[in-house]
């Protein structure tokens, strides 16, 4: 179905990230490098090895252009990370076996250079020492490189760096891609797969770029230069939008200019029900710099500060050291306020480029998280110390994902004990009170919680894992996002429960996953007798505005509901129709 070249046009898909852009589109199309050999004339054999040093000389002025960009931009220290790519475009034994292939076999500089450096790749990655294999990174980010140069392509679009400001369009972007986006010149994304709570999702809204997933083939139906509105609120993108249509959202957008004005005016308020039941509200962060955003939008804390965000994106392994500075950074900067730190929960979605990781069927059942850690001993131990350390600075909190049984949660605290005892014979200060917690969020965990909460001092509950594990619905897959329901009568009594035996020994519990940051949500999570909602920062004030409007006895009524009730869409229709009629001004405007 072409898009015809004037006329409206309305694309739905799922929406994600709230607020409406409108501009022109940059569609970014993976063309897949296909090399094929190409047997030379022996007097074509020189002019090919020119040809490959043109590419090599054109290469090199790129890497020293973005490296040039990304020191200026981002600071010296991120510039350097280009130093080990220019290093392989001046590895002599490489370029003279390219040469030499060039040569004796009378190939094409494409074959001969993609076999070679290939080679030295899969060597590389083979390699036990962790700095060497993340050398076969550099090795393959620089060959495609060489290899658009060779074949005259067009390197592909940097989207750290955007000439002018567009809206982005792609069958998919990574929760990597999306942490890089220039938040400048990037006016809003849509992508063809996705859902609501993948952690693209989740990090477009903490960023608060408008955004749209699940939009099929949009990709291939929208083209660069065209122009588009995208709606975060609805999930539409509606090509070439009729004067009518553009009047329309200007409206919009001026109800949200209200609504803002009215979330500032409790943004330093507390979260406080009308009856007088003072909620804890935090917020959940990738990085120590978010904590501006947290005191930024009145949060009372930080309830997960996601550490994978640490990891992603860069050459190496954060050093403890460098780990350390981050935790204690967030830390100091929020003190008094707490700051509820979850150990990586690297897998599912979210993977290292530099790590080589196996390919895994169902990775979220797979190599995740806390399973990741109790066999990478090494970078576990480096994120517990820092942590460790991190603590004697400010109102730390440590907790593991993804626990799904004792065993896990006995192996993670005896490591704990012991890089304490390392750190007391060091004599490096931590805090010997730390609080302990575990995120709940699979099915088994709920079951145990008991078990779990005796040898713990908090639960913290992620919704976004615990529905799709519990109601195996995948997070990610589009397809089935209608299954993907937060109120189903399941996950009510899942919550219950582990409400329950967290009171029943003493704990607090929060919830943290996407669910808390929706304010139709919160009287239900309070109603379950949830102590603490985490939120995405810019989400916290109009969670706190529907907060400050609520009576705790409305809330209770609603979860007594929910409890008896048998169907989902009944409950979500109560939800809905208690926020609505509690604060109308939150949702007018959709
Ligand atoms: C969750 O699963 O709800 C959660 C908060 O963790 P994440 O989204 O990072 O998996
Ligand atoms: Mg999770």
């Amino acid at each position: 179905m072409a898009v015809p070249p004037t006329g409206e046009k309305v694309f739905r898909g799922i929406p994600v990230s709230a607020g409406v852009c409108r501009g022109k589109v940059l569609v970014i199309d993976k063309v897949r490098l296909t090399i094929s050999r190409r047997t030379l004339k022996e007097e074509e054999v020189p002019e090919e090895v020119i040809r490959l040093e043109r590419a090599l000389i054109q290469t090199r002025h790129q890497l020293l252009e973005v490296q040039r960009k990304v020191s200026e931009g981002m600071g010296a220290l991120e510039g350097s990370i280009f130093d080990a790519h220019l290093l392989v475009l001046e590895d002599r034994t490489l370029l003279d076996e390219v040469v030499r292939l060039i040569e004796k076999e009378k190939v094409n500089a494409e074959h001969a250079f993609q076999v070679v450096a290939e080679r030295y790749a899969t060597t590389l990655a083979a390699i036990e020492d962790e700095y060497l294999r993340e050398r076969a990174t550099d090795m393959r980010d620089v060959t495609s490189r060489v290899l658009n140069n060779l074949l005259g392509l067009e390197a592909e679009v940097d989207l750290r760096h955007l000439r002018e400001p567009c809206i982005v369009i792609s069958h998919d972007l990574t929760p990597s891609n999306t942490a890089q986006l220039d938040k400048r010149n990037v006016l809003g994304f849509a992508t063809d797969v996705g859902s609501k709570t993948s952690h693209t999702a989740i990090m477009a809204r903490r960023l608060r770029i408008p955004a749209v997933v699940g939009l099929k083939d949009i990709s291939q139906q929208l083209k660069t230069g065209q122009y588009v509105l995208l709606d975060g609120f609805n999930g539409t993108i509606t090509v070439n939008p009729t004067d009518q249509t553009l009047f329309e959202y200007g409206q919009i957008i001026i109800q949200q200019d209200t609504l803002q004005q009215k979330l500032r005016d409790i943004l330093l308020k507390p979260a406080v029900t009308i009856d007088g039941h003072r909620v804890y509200l935090s917020a959940n962060i990738e990085q120590p710099t978010d904590a501006e955003d947290v005191k930024a939008n009145g949060a009372d804390g930080v309830g997960l500060f996601r550490t994978e965000y640490l990891f992603i994106n860069r050459d190496h392994l954060p050093s403890e050291e460098q780990q350390y500075e981050a935790y204690r950074a967030a830390a100091q900067a929020l003190k008094p306020m707490s700051v509820v730190i979850r150990t990586l929960d690297l897998g599912g979605d979210k993977f290292l480029a530099h790590l080589q990781m196996p390919s895994e069927l169902n990775p979220f059942l797979g190599w995740r998280a806390i399973r990741f850690c109790l066999q990478e001993r090494d970078i576990f131990r480096g994120q517990l110390r820092a942590i460790l350390r991190a603590s004697a600075e400010g109102n730390i909190k440590m907790m593991y994902p993804m626990i799904s049984g004792l065993d896990e949660l006995n192996q993670a605290n005896a490591l704990v004990d012991e890089y304490k005892a390392e750190l007391r014979k060091e004599n490096i200060p931590f805090d010997e009170n730390l609080e302990i917690g575990a995120m709940i969020e699979t099915p088994s965990a709920v079951i145990v919680a008991d078990s779990l909460a005796k040898r713990l001092k908090f639960f913290s509950i992620g919704t976004n894992d615990l529905i799709q594990y519990s109601l195996a619905v995948d997070r990610m897959n589009e397809k089935i996002a209608h299954l993907y329901e937060p109120t189903h009568p399941a996950i009510v009594r899942l919550i219950k429960s582990t409400v329950d035996a967290a009171h029943a020994h003493g704990l607090w519990v929060s919830v943290c996953g996407e669910m808390a940051s929706d304010p139709v949500m919160a009287p239900l999570l309070l109603g379950l007798g949830v102590d603490e909602l985490s939120a995405s920062p810019p989400l916290v004030p109009p969670v706190k505005f529907l907060i400050r409007r609520l009576k705790l006895s409305e809330a209770k009524e609603l979860a007594q509901f929910a409890l008896s009730s048998e169907s989902a869409a009944d409950i979500l229709a109560r939800c809905q129709e208690l926020a609505r009629q509690i604060a109308p001004g939150l949702f007018e405007e959709k």
